[in-house]
């Protein structure tokens, strides 16, 4: 079946015919058949150069050898077994060695799990109930994180989803990125609040990158409140390089969450910090915390392979540094929009300069995103379909692959 038909049939199984809402492109969306490398094949026969690698978790290229031996040859050893494997050991060391905050780690299924969990740590540590969470910030679909604000710089959460409680929205505040200011001043008149969470580059609504010292003024007023500073690392860990943004801005949060790239592609996430706080997680502390598939030999395989090539390659990470650059100067300055990238994440934006927080993002003109996004897939370049979708680059992206990419942009914008 083609694409079309495809969808079709899928919207009347699964709502909106997708299993993530991002993935539900207008009219609709191609399928993949397969891919490799930075290539993905469609069932429509068509190949695409892929910018979206799976939103990030495919730092090395699609079904890269060594992680594909990883996997297969651990499947061929059973995938699941509910008892400790020595691999957990193995992961976890490459973790709490590459990043300077995490003296402990725990697996989980996905990067909303580690958040999830990385909160209700905080709050059993801390004994107090609330948090602050980034305007536009994303960290998984649970209720706890997925509240947006208002309007302003500051507001109490409203619930961005039917079905999260007004109750439970209240106990999470907003700020707005760039704006320490602004979470000095909800701590100063809020005892109650147990941890801020963000993310150190904001990575689902561009990339926005931190201002100079902003990170640096974030940590020292938590410490100074005594709230626990949670790192959101889910796309930054081993991203910007190894040890995340933590190691690149050298910033250190109290809990950091981990997922896409450290599961080498398949299902992951990964919550660490300081060991008196990881102490109090289940069974050693009164913080439950469970998964059936937590810590499963399959993802922890393909992570410590993926981890471990970046280990013994470190070069790709100035390669694909020098590959955004490239492509930001092949762009070069343009009426309508500005270009933004750090390491190997890289957006175009429609706005004439580049966002400092969620708000400015939001004033792209969307409209003439998808005009181009629709352009680009045409010449063959499939990029994340959403103005607020970061772009990725993988270390399976050639020279030919770069260039082709700004002819496509140039043509396109
Ligand atoms: C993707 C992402 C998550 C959620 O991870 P899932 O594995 O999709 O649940 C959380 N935080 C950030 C910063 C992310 O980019």
């Amino acid at each position: 079946m083609k694409s079309e038909e495809l969808f079709n049939r899928a919207k009347e199984l699964i709502p909106g015919g997708v299993s993530s809402p991002v993935r539900a492109i207008r009219p609709y969306p191609f399928y993949t058949q397969r891919a490799k490398g930075a290539k993905i094949c469609t069932v429509d026969g068509t190949e695409l150069t892929d910018y979206c690698m799976g939103y990030g978790p495919l730092i090395l290229g699609h079904a890269h050898p060594d992680v594909l031996d990883a996997i297969s040859g651990q499947a061929r050893d059973g995938w699941l077994y509910g008892t400790p494997v020595a691999l957990e050991i193995g992961l976890a060391g490459l973790i709490c060695g590459d990043h300077p905050s995490i003296d402990m780690c725990r697996f989980v299924s996905s990067g909303s799990e580690a958040t999830m969990s990385a909160i209700r740590l905080a709050r059993g540590y801390t004994g107090k109930k609330k948090i602050i969470k980034i305007e536009g910030g994303f960290h998984g679909a649970h209720d706890a994180v997925l509240i947006r604000a208002g309007s302003g710089a500051t507001t109490l959460g409203i619930p961005d989803s039917a079905g999260v409680l007004p109750e439970l929205a209240a106990q999470t505040g907003q700020a707005a990125f760039n704006d320490a200011e602004a979470i000095e001043s909800l701590l100063s008149g809020d005892n109650d609040v147990a941890a801020v969470i963000m993310e150190p580059v904001m990575g689902n609504i561009g990339p926005i990158l931190p201002e100079d010292g902003y990170l640096e003024e974030v940590r020292k007023i938590t410490r100074e409140h005594d709230v626990l500073l949670i790192f959101d690392e889910v796309i930054t860990g081993y991203r910007l390089g190894i040890g995340g943004a933590q190691k690149y801005y050298n910033v250190i949060p109290d809990l950091t969450t981990l997922g896409k790239i450290c599961g080498g592609g398949l299902p992951i996430g990964i919550f660490g910090g300081r060991r008196e706080i990881m102490d109090m997680i289940s069974p050693s502390g009164p913080v439950y915390q469970a998964g059936t598939f937590s810590g499963n030999p399959l993802s922890l395989s393909a992570g410590i392979s993926q981890i471990r090539c970046l280990h013994e390659n470190p070069g790709i990470y100035n390669r694909l540094s020098e590959q955004t650059r490239m492509i930001g100067e092949g762009i070069g300055e343009r009426g309508n929009g500005s270009f933004v990238s750090i390491g190997s994440m890289f957006k175009f934006f429609f706005r004439d300069s580049p966002p400092g927080d969620y708000f400015r993002a939001k004033e792209s003109d969307t409209e003439a995103f998808g005009r181009f996004w629709r352009k680009m897939l045409e010449k063959g370049i499939f990029l994340p379909p959403s103005q607020f979708e970061t772009n990725f680059l993988s270390a399976a992206h050639t020279e030919s692959d770069i260039e082709q990419l700004i002819s496509a942009y140039v043509s396109c914008l």
